[in-house]
């Protein structure tokens, strides 16, 4: 390939057909809520450990949806489970319990269960 000094940027198109979604449709069967999600970002900026860390319940969210399961793994242990999110949440989606369930889901996928 010819060198002409300048790269094109990797494609940013999301292929909806390649997207891991046995995490997402794990939650969603047992939190429906979630999928009322409107991404405000209200749950991130009360996070307890988004205050000490670089954990961002919102991204964490979009890469779920995305297929993201290695990204969630790295994070979801930083969350503290206190709760916050849960009451700052304008649609009333039980954070904590998708939190749970993405740690039970994780579980499950590891041992390809689902
Ligand atoms: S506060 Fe609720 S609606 Fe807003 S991003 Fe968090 S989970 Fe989604
Ligand atoms: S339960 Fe987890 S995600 Fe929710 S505010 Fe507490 S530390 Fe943040």
């Amino acid at each position: 390939m010819r060198n002409f000094g300048f790269t094109t940027t990797k494609s940013r198109t999301i292929d909806y057909e390649k997207i891991d979604t046995r995490l997402i449709s794990y939650i969603l069967q047992n939190e429906p809520s979630f999928n009322a999600c409107l991404s405000c970002g209200s749950c991130t900026a009360i996070c307890s450990a988004g205050n000490l860390t670089s954990f961002n319940i919102r991204k964490l969210s979009l890469q779920i949806r995305l297929g993201d399961i290695e990204n969630t793994k790295l994070e979801i242990d930083k969350c503290m489970l206190c709760g916050k999110c849960l009451l700052e949440c304008p649609r009333g989606i039980n954070t904590r319990n998708v939190i749970m369930l993405i740690k039970k889901g994780l579980n499950i996928i590891d041992k390809n269960e689902i």
